[in-house]
Order: structure tokens, then C-alpha cells, then sequence
């Protein structure tokens, strides 16, 4: 044969890795198609099972790996990724609801999935209300036939507040209502939202626990401030098979570099999470004692609200976030100085990354229900990889503002 021309010789190459080829970081699956070895191979029928694969949307070796590996680090069976953390709370929420149906939101649920059921869902004729997730027996009395489905954040966003998980979940069983946890906060390392209760393992038995454990993993599981991704993990395949249906639906793809960086964070996860949670703990335990602060909102200080949830529930762990509420006597405009006077925190969204953030919060208009906070200007740090000395010298330095303002 003569020789081909240059384009064709690239893209029709014959050298493969050698079978066997073997190293510890997993390879970066590229593809839309996926190459079938004959019409025979491309006619049959092929499982959603991470092991058949069809086209790149559904999934390549490098997104199935990270999809097994989140399964197993949330005690779940089964694992689906979306585009970002919002994009998995529709997934549920889209997936699960039909018109008539209602869901019950926590009134400090993440901000996004407020809106997603204020906004968005009512279009669908998909009802939904607020429930205070520290009161289990008010959560009861809003059940009715129409509720589908009930979100549970824990801690929940900005304010913190810890569920009464166990009681709400109790509730929910008892009804036979899904649930579904956003897991963030906790991230699969804090608790095992399958297995809240001793007695139940992993496996396909149902544990005393959530039906679905969703994760930003745009927060923890990256860590590097740079990825945006979500997660779905479920134990039940009837409810996963349910999901992936609008899973597939929606369409949602993903960029394998980005799986790639996700991969490669999952070994430090729990180091990361641990550390932050350390720096964290002790800047808020300090930041309480100064008098500038009405109330310091992180679940493992004593006082703070839903600290007995959390004791029943999360004790191993409490993530990277506090806020402090400022005395009511400062204002938000010294609150916002105090934020720029800040010389190592960020001022910006997201968190769980390397380097420390802080944002200012005027919580009065946000909340359905009153929530056990004291009022005033709220700002809500999210501590990252820096040394504890350095980030407590930076904020004595910034409270100095409101001596001065
Ligand atoms: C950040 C976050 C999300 C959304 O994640 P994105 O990747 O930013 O869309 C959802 N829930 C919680 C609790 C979050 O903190």
C-alpha cells in the first residue's frame, strides 16, 4: 500500500500501551465515541453499570473510577456525578418530583436549592414548604400525602445550626418519605449519612440512614479551589436507576482533566478535612471570648445551635466553617471593614479549599422560620490550609476596626 498521507497516519496509528501497562494514578479517559470492535460488539445490549461503556456522556473508565470511589467513601452502593454541586441537587430534586408532589426544604438549606424550590420547581406544579430542622415534631405535622421528598442539610448553610437528624429521619421513615441529605459539610468523612446508627454496615440492607447522600464536591473532595463537580450516592439501585434515568435525561457531562483532579485529591481528603477542622475549632473557640462577637455559630462549641444533634450524630467531625454574628451596636458597614482589613482571607464563595475566606451576611430577609441565632450582622469564615497562628494574628489585627470605626 502506498504510503498515507500524514493526517491519516496520525489519527489511524497502530501503536497501543502495552497490555498490562500499570501505575498508580488512574489514566484520563478522553472520548464522545467510544470505539466498538464490529457491528456484532455495537448492536448488543449494554448495562449503565460502569463496566459497558456506549458513549463518553454516560462515562469513561476515569469518571467510573471516581463514581466507585465516592461510593465507597459515602457507605453507599451506587454513585452518579453531575456537572457541580447545584446541578446534583436538581438531579434529585428533578428526578423524584412530579407535578402535585411537594418537598419539604430545611429553612438553612444551601441558598440555591431554596431558590430551586421558591423559582424553578413551582413551574412543574411541584409544591414545597420549610421546616425547622431542629424540630423534629414540626417537621411531622407538615407531612401529608403530597410530600415526596424531604432535603436535609447538616450542618445547614451559613447560620450552621445542626439537624435533629436521627428525629427527622425517624419521621421521614416512619412516613416513607425520601429522603435526601446534602452532604458537603460532612463530606463522607464527619459521619456515615447510610449508617447513622450502629447495627447496619454497607451492602444492599437498608442501614439507619439517608436514601441519598449528595456532595458539592466542588468543596472537599477537590480542595483545590479550581474544580466544580457534584455527586449522587445512593444504596438502594431501584432509587439510582431512577435518578440515572434523568441523569440521562439532563444530559449532564463531565471534563475528565476535572475527574482527574478529583482523583487525585481523594488520598489527602480525610488529612485535609481533619486539619482544616483542627484550625478551624480553635479559631472559633477563640473568637467566641472577644467582645466584639454576640455569637459564634459552629456545631461542636457548646451553646451553639443543634450541638446535641450534633454530639448524636457527627462527633467525628465538623468541617471547615464557622460565622460570627458582630453585636448588634456595629454596623454593616464597620462589619465590611472589618472584612477588608483582613490581609489572609479571601473575600468570596465556595469553601473547603486551600486558602481562608470570609463573608459578610445580612441574614434578615433570607429565613422563612426564626432560627436560634442572635441577629445582627453575620460573617461566615471558611478556614483553609494556613498556619492557626497566622490566621488568628490576621484577625485580632482586623478586629482593631471596630475599636477604631
Ligand atoms: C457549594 C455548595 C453546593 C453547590 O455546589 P456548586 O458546585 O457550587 O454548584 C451545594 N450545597 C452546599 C451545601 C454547598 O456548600
Amino acid at each position: 500500500m502506498s504510503k498515507r498521507a500524514i493526517s491519516t497516519e496520525q489519527i489511524h496509528h497502530a501503536y497501543r500501551a502495552p497490555e498490562g501497562w500499570d501505575a498508580f494514578p488512574v489514566g484520563v479517559f478522553k472520548a464522545s465515541t467510544v470505539l466498538f470492535k464490529n457491528t456484532a460488539d455495537l448492536h448488543k445490549l449494554r448495562p449503565r453499570d460502569g463496566l459497558s461503556y456506549r458513549y463518553g456522556l454516560h462515562g469513561t473508565p476515569t469518571s467510573y473510577t471516581l463514581a466507585a470511589r465516592l461510593a465507597t467513601l459515602e457507605g453507599a452502593n451506587h454513585c452518579l456525578l453531575t456537572p457541580s454541586g447545584l446541578s446534583a441537587v436538581t438531579l434529585v430534586s428533578l428526578g423524584l418530583l412530579r407535578p402535585g408532589d411537594e418537598v419539604l426544604v430545611p429553612d438553612n438549606v444551601y441558598g440555591q436549592n431554596r431558590y430551586l424550590s421558591e423559582s424553578f420547581l413551582p413551574q412543574f406544579g411541584i409544591t414545597h414548604r420549610f421546616y425547622n430542622p431542629l424540630d423534629a415534631a414540626g417537621l411531622a405535622a407538615l407531612l401529608t400525602p403530597k410530600t415526596k421528598l424531604v432535603w436535609l442539610e447538616a450542618a445547614g448553610s451559613i447560620t450552621l445550626e445542626f439537624p435533629d437528624l436521627l428525629g427527622l429521619l425517624r419521621v421521614c421513615k416512619a412516613h416513607g418519605v425520601i429522603t435526601a441529605l446534602d452532604n458537603t459539610w460532612g463530606s463522607g468523612v464527619a459521619f456515615q449519612p447510610f449508617d447513622l446508627l450502629p447495627g447496619s454496615g454497607p451492602g444492599s440492607e437498608p442501614g439507619f440512614g439517608v436514601d441519598i447522600s449528595m456532595q458539592a464536591l466542588t468543596k472537599y473532595a477537590s480542595g483545590g479551589a479550581d474544580i466544580l463537580m457534584g455527586a449522587v450516592c445512593t444504596r438502594d439501585l431501584a432509587l439510582h436507576e431512577r435518578l440515572n434515568h434523568t441523569h440521562e435525561h439532563l444530559g449532564y457531562g463531565l471534563g475528565q482533566n476535572d475527574v482527574e483532579l478529583v482523583l487525585r485529591g481523594l488520598p489527602t481528603l480525610e488529612l485535609r478535612y481533619r486539619a482544616q477542622d483542627a484550625t478551624t475549632r480553635a479559631l472559633a473557640t477563640w473568637l467566641q471570648t472577644r467582645p466584639e462577637v454576640a455569637q459564634l455559630l459552629h456545631p461542636a462549641l457548646p451553646g451553639s445551635p443543634g450541638h446535641q444533634f450534633w454530639l448524636e450524630s457527627s462527633s467525628a467531625g465538623a468541617a471547615c466553617l464557622f460565622s460570627a454574628v458582630f453585636k448588634p451596636e456595629y454596623s454593616a458597614r464597620q462589619v465590611d471593614a472589618f472584612v477588608d482589613a483582613l490581609a489572609l482571607f479571601g473575600i468570596g464563595y465556595s469553601w473547603a479549599g486551600p486558602m481562608s475566606l470570609a463573608v459578610p451576611y445580612d441574614m434578615s430577609h433570607s429565613r422563612a422560620l426564626g432560627l436560634p441565632y442572635a441577629g445582627g450582622v453575620i460573617v461566615r469564615f471558611a478556614i483553609g490550609l494556613e498556619a492557626l497562628a497566622d490566621l488568628q494574628a490576621d484577625l485580632e489585627q482586623a478586629l482593631a476596626v471596630f475599636a477604631s470605626s
